[in-house]
Parts: structure tokens; C-alpha cells; sequence
């Protein structure tokens, strides 16, 4: 199917509970940055250059919530074509080796401890809703003397966006069969882990606040009418979307030492 449409501010609508969200989260976390309304109000019609498939169901990753609840990113069409179309993506160039050790690393100090601990493929989860399905992967899931906790690793500095990430496992993954198995519906503790230190995450910061927070976010990326593109020279150099399925990409390599002012 080829996917045409217009630009259409839908999630401009969910702002100012966005804004406040942040807010209450900067007080506690790693320096989040204050969020900055679209702008963009064109209804530009785009034609895009290759077909796109489009999913039976609307399928969400939790780290594609993780970056827009955390303002990592902007753009929120990014989330939504993927989330509800297929297309060749382009290659990541990242390098998950430095990751990889930590999750190791600290599966062998939990072993060490004597406390049971689940890695990555086993905390592979996917929950279907009426609108769409959400999939996520913690690192870890441990059983600290009764109390689970759920790990995620971080290789690099600390972002808003981690510690949504745990909040929405912490939100999702009870609700998994593995998790239903392993939580025995007690609610998990989340903890960030970085190479200085680590964060820990209570059960009570899963509150209704951040849950409308999370259905709101699960509502843009899901939704049939797609948010508009914010492209930036930044979003877009490591936007995984092909210039064929986003006309608005910004691609252009500028030279910017065309001037005389220094
Ligand atoms: S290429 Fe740029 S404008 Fe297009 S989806 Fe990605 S970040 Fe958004």
C-alpha cells in the first residue's frame, strides 16, 4: 500500500500534560530539557517515493515511547511510520558491545549474590491492546531477597529517556506471562545502571500521572492520523527512515565554513 497523506498536528493537542509530566520529572532526574511545541502547521500534501506496507496491527516499541517521553527526540513521526508501516530501514551504526559487558557483568554479580536473575531474551515481552501491541526487552529482572527489581544497563550518560524506559517495563512487563510468573503481582522496583553509578527507580513513581503520561504518548505513535515531521539536521542524520519514506528528511551536508565572519 502507498502511504499518502497530510501533515496533521494531532498531538499538538497533548502538550501542556507532556510539559507539566516533565517538569515533575526534571526534579528528580538528569537534566531534562524544557519541551518546545511544534511548530510546524503546514498541510503539506506528501507523496512518498517507494511503497510502504502497512502492519496488520500497530506494533510499539517501548525505547520508540522511551525517546518521545523523554524528548530525546522530537520527531514523533519517526515512531509512528515504523510503528505502523514496513519498509527497509536504514543500518544502524551503533555498537552495543560496551552494553553487552555491562548486562554480563552485573548477571554474574547477582549470580554471585545468590539472587536469581533473568537476561534480556528471557524478559522478551509483547502486550496487546485493543489499538496496538507493545513489545520491550529489559536487561535484567532480578529477585533481590523477594524484592524484583528490574535492570536496565547504560553504556553512555544519563537521559530522561532511561529512566522511562524502566518506568514503562516497570508499567508492561508484570503484565507479561513471564512477569506475572516472576512479580507474583508485586509491583518492581526499576534501577538504572551506568558506568558511575547507579539510579534506583520505586514502585510508586509507576503513578497515574505517568500513566496518562504513557497512554498519551501510546496514542500519537498509534494513532491513524500521523503527527508531523520535525526534521532537524541532528534527528534526521541518525533517523533510521529512508529518504523515500520521509520527503522531509533532512540530508543536505552543508559547508559551513562558506563566510567571513571568523
Ligand atoms: S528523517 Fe527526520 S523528519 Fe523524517 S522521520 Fe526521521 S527525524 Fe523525522
Amino acid at each position: 500500500m502507498t502511504l499518502k497523506h497530510k501533515r496533521i498536528l494531532t498531538d499538538d493537542i497533548h502538550q501542556p500534560l507532556i510539559t507539566g509530566f516533565q517538569e515533575a520529572f526534571s526534579q528528580s532526574q538528569t537534566s531534562a530539557t524544557t519541551y518546545k511545541p511544534l511548530s510546524d502547521t503546514s498541510s503539506q500534501e506528501i507523496q512518498l517515493t517507494q511503497p510502504a506496507k502497512k502492519r496488520l496491527k500497530t506494533y510499539i516499541w517501548v525505547t520508540w515511547l522511551s525517546s518521545l517521553m523523554g524528548e530525546d527526540k522530537q520527531c514523533k513521526y519517526t515512531a509512528w511510520l515504523s510503528a505502523n508501516y514496513q519498509f527497509p530501514k536504514r543500518e544502524s551504526d551503533f555498537d552495543s558491545s560496551a552494553h553487552d559487558r555491562m548486562v554480563k557483568q552485573r548477571a554474574i554479580q547477582h549470580k554471585n549474590q545468590g539472587f536469581a536473575a533473568y537476561i534480556e531474551d528471557d524478559n522478551s515481552f509483547t502486550i496487546n491492546g485493543e489499538t496496538c501491541d507493545i513489545g520491550g526487552k529489559p536487561d535484567i529482572v532480578v529477585n533481590e531477597n523477594g524484592q524484583i527489581i528490574i535492570e536496565d544497563c547504560k553504556s553512555g550518560k544519563r537521559k530522561t529517556s532511561h529512566r522511562m524506559q524502566v518506568l514503562i517495563y516497570m508499567l508492561l512487563f508484570p503484565l507479561s506471562p513471564q512477569g506475572q510468573q516472576i512479580c507474583q503481582r508485586q509491583a518492581p522496583s526499576g534501577r538504572l545502571v551506568y558506568p558511575n553509578g547507579i539510579v534506583e527507580i520505586a514502585p510508586s513513581e509507576v503513578n497515574t500521572e505517568f500513566k496518562e503520561f504513557f497512554r498519551q504518548t501510546v496514542a500519537i505513535v498509534s494513532s491513524t492520523t500521523p503527527p508531523c515531521q520535525s526534521p532537524s539536521h541532528w534527528e534526521c542524520r541518525y533517523c533510521n527512515v529512508p529518504s523515500a519514506y520521509c520527503p522531509a528528511k533532512f540530508d543536505k551536508e552543508a559547508n559551513t565554513e562558506n563566510h567571513d565572519l571568523f
